[in-house]
């Protein structure tokens, strides 16, 4: 389990892995933390979220910590006076700003905890997401269960071979599964089956 470091500097931790890894609730047990040691906290989330946000995991309890949604990465610049510690969800579907915005706030000595998926459902790397894993000090990855096997499960396994990169709100859609589900998943896709 992560444990924060103990100075007054900023800096960047990325927490990243596959759709139902717990991702925004790994980075809500960190703000939270950070709540508690009566620090300033706040989330960023790119707007888009906000329909995706209504079916999503974020509970409503006392572990709801609410988020900000933001037009672009350079908005949130505006939104961070007294702030000390800023994070910021669905990172990869920021646009390419955010990296270096994402170092200016570290530079400013507040600490930056970004959560967001890793690969796509191709398994490719999503958006900045390769990019804030090299600046960071910090990377967590952490997994699902394959939905498959009960392994354990990195990739974002999509039913649906149309649409492209993004596609949002649709929970049935998607399932974790480790890299032979997976392969395999794609495999029959190929040839034209549905699972
Ligand atoms: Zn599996």
């Amino acid at each position: 389990m992560f444990i924060e470091p103990k100075n007054n500097k900023g800096w960047i931790e990325v927490v990243c892995g596959s759709m139902f890894s717990g991702k925004t609730e790994e980075l809500i047990r960190r703000v939270k933390r950070a709540k508690i040691a009566k620090l300033q906290v706040r989330i960023f989330k790119p707007k888009m979220e906000t329909r995706y946000d209504k079916v999503k995991v974020v509970s409503h309890d006392d572990n709801y910590v609410d988020s900000f949604p933001v037009d672009s990465s350079d908005e949130i610049l505006n939104w961070v006076d007294g702030i000390e510690v800023i994070g910021i969800d669905e990172a990869q579907f920021f646009d390419e700003g955010l990296p270096a915005i994402c170092n200016q706030l570290a530079n400013m000595d507040k600490r930056v905890v970004i959560a967001g998926l890793d690969m796509d459902f191709k398994g490719a790397p999503f958006g900045v997401m390769p990019q804030l894993m090299a600046m960071a000090e910090y990377v967590t990855k952490v997994h699902a269960i394959c939905m498959q096997c009960g392994s354990v499960a990195q990739y974002s396994y999509r039913f649906s071979k149309t649409g492209g990169q993004v596609q949002l709100g649709e929970k049935d859609l998607y399932e974790p599964r480790c890299r032979a589900c997976y392969l395999i998943g794609m495999a029959k896709q190929k040839e034209g089956k549905r699972r």
